[in-house]
This record gives C-alpha cells, structure tokens and sequence, in this order.
C-alpha cells in the first residue's frame, strides 16, 4: 500500500493534509513532515484540523500556516494522519470523507481502514516513523525542518524512546537524523522547558488528589473544568499528568478522566507490558494502542467514573 501512496504523491496534486483532534507530537510532526514532502515534490497543499494548534509547539517550523477552517477550495486527496478511526478527524471534515479520495497513514491496531488507501502499520512506534520510511522511499532526506518535525512524532509517541512501542527503526531513522545534523538538544529543551507555573498548580491539584483503587492496582486522576477556570489552564496543560501515576508502585491500570466544556468525559488509560488499555477502551468505545488508550464517556463526571472503573476491574487479572 506504501508503494500506491507514493505513487498518488508524485502523480496527484492540491493535497488537504489532516490528523486527529486535539493533535499531539506524533499528529502534529507528521503533518509538517508531510507538508516538507509535498513541498519538496512541489505539490499543492493546505493543513486543516478542527481544534486549534497547540501552544507548546509553537517553536515547530510549520510549512503551512495552520487552518481550523475548511478550505473554500475542495483539494483531489485528503491525507488523514494518525487517526485511529475517521470520527478523530472531527465533524467538519466528515462529509468530505465520503466526497474525495483519502490516504489514511496510521499506527493503530484497531483502525478500520476507512480510507481509500490505507496503510495502517500497528507495529510501528508513530506515524512519524512510518512518514521517515516514506521520505527515503522517495528519496528525500531526513533533515532541517522536515527533521525535526519527524523527531517530535517520534519522540512524542515513544516516550522519548523510553516506551514498549520504541522500535528499532525508531532509533534507526532518529540516528540518520542526528547524523544528518539535528540538534538533539535543542529539541529536547525547546519540547520540554513548556512548563507555566498555572500548569504547574494544575498539576499540583490534580496530582494531589490522585487515588488508588482495586488495592492499589489502579491509579485514578480526575480534572474538571472548574480547575481549568480556576488555574488559567486548558486542555492542553494536562497531556502527560497520566504518566506520573502509571509510576506510582504496585499500580497496573493508570486512568485519568476529564470533564469536557460539553459535559462529556475524556478518558484516558496508561499500562506497562502485557496489560491491554486498548481492549478496555475499546469496549467504551475508544481506541488506542495496548499501553495507551483512550475515549470518550457521557457525564456527569461521577457516572463516567462508575463505567470506567467497573469495565477496568472486569478487565484486570487479579
Ligand atoms: P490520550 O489518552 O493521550 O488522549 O490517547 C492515547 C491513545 O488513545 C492515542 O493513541 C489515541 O489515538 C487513542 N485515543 C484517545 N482517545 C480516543 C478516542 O476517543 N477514540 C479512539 N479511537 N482512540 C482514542
Ligand atoms: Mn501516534
């Protein structure tokens, strides 16, 4: 299917390169490596995606300006990026979906391949590691910006390589990379040093009130609006709050929930090794991988709470 990609790349043109709502590294460095390939091959494109771009990677060169409006033009091809299932791209773009030719490239067991080419390797860290393989099939070589995009995606799914998923291939094309002269450092810091205090009293307040279920095997975290409001923060100041709890000793199951501005609930789910987020998710009616899942609930809060913890427990191999 790689091969078909490639060859719509070089034949086709005005291209509408998308990923995920609320997009993370892996989403967000894979529509601009996408976009440095496009424009390497001088092609037309335009970014889309229905929520806005994250501040903390304001840093990232972007090869197009950032658009949350569909285009007034319809492009030939959509490029849909790192979505597990076509409801992640939002609403906005769905009837387009079903009018244009799509190119689903993504790394999630359980996406039901809904576009019409698609190629879906669960065995890869990210889609990052996936668009890297596609540039040195196409002969582009990974660095500059195009770089550092890809490095992101990498290092945003991976854990900074630190996670079950991290490949070989992971390291691999990261090696060509700083072979290549990205600037590791530089990276990292500009990634990491994104802490404001208001997401540190977050952080304070929701960590703080972390609680441990099933005997300690389930680790639990809850964020609601009224903490965002009275900390100045949003959605985004919590990515990676899940990932201190999955820490905490003993814990097996580490599980966050967030209550939404439309009273819906976000979940969130975090494992090691043979414990499997995804199915659990998956029965919510999520997706994810098999050590991060996610998905949504309807609220209140506490009826979120009650589903999620009875669909973990029948899940968990005490
Ligand atoms: P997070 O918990 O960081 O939002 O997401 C963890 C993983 O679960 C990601 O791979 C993400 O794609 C997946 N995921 C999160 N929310 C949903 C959802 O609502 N539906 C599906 N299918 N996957 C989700
Ligand atoms: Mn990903």
């Amino acid at each position: 299917m790689k091969d078909k990609i490639k060859e719509v790349l070089l034949k086709e043109d005005n291209f509408l390169i998308t990923a995920h709502l609320n997009p993370d590294g892996d989403a967000i460095g894979s529509m601009c490596a996408v976009g440095f390939l496009l424009q390497k091959l001088n092609k037309n494109f335009v970014f889309y995606n229905q929520s806005p771009f994250p501040q903390k990677f304001s840093w990232l060169s972007l090869p197009s300006p950032w658009s949350q409006e569909l285009p007034s033009n319809k492009p030939n091809w959509l490029i849909i990026l790192d979505s597990g299932d076509s409801l992640r791209i939002g609403e906005d773009l769905q009837p387009w979906l079903k009018d244009l030719p799509s190119i689903n490239i993504d790394h999630h067991l359980s996406n039901p391949l809904f576009g019409t080419l698609n190629w879906v390797n669960p065995q890869a860290s990210s889609v990052g590691e996936m668009i890297a393989e596609l540039c040195a099939d196409l002969n582009i070589k990974l660095e500059d910006k195009l770089a550092e995009a890809l490095y992101l995606a990498i290092l945003s799914d991976t854990g900074s390589f630190s996670y079950g998923n991290t490949t070989s291939r992971a390291h691999y094309w990261a090696g060509e990379m700083i072979a290549n002269g990205l600037d590791v450092g530089k990276i990292n810091a500009l990634l990491n040093q994104n802490l404001t205090l208001n997401k540190l009293k977050l952080m304070a307040r929701v960590l703080g009130s972390t609680e441990l279920k099933e005997k300690g095997q389930i680790a639990l975290i809850k964020i609601t609006q009224k903490m965002f409001i009275e900390t100045s923060t949003s959605i985004e100041d919590c990515e990676g709050f899940i990932n201190y709890i999955r820490n905490l000793q003993g814990v097996k199951i580490a599980a966050s929930l967030r209550e939404e501005k439309d009273q819906t609930i976000k979940f969130s789910l975090r494992s090691y090794g043979d414990i499997n987020v995804q199915k659990i998710a998956q029965e919510l009616k999520g997706g994810g991988h098999k050590n991060a899942a996610g998905g949504t609930l309807p609220g209140p809060l506490e009826k979120a709470e009650k589903i999620l913890l009875t669909t973990i427990k029948k899940n968990l191999t005490i």
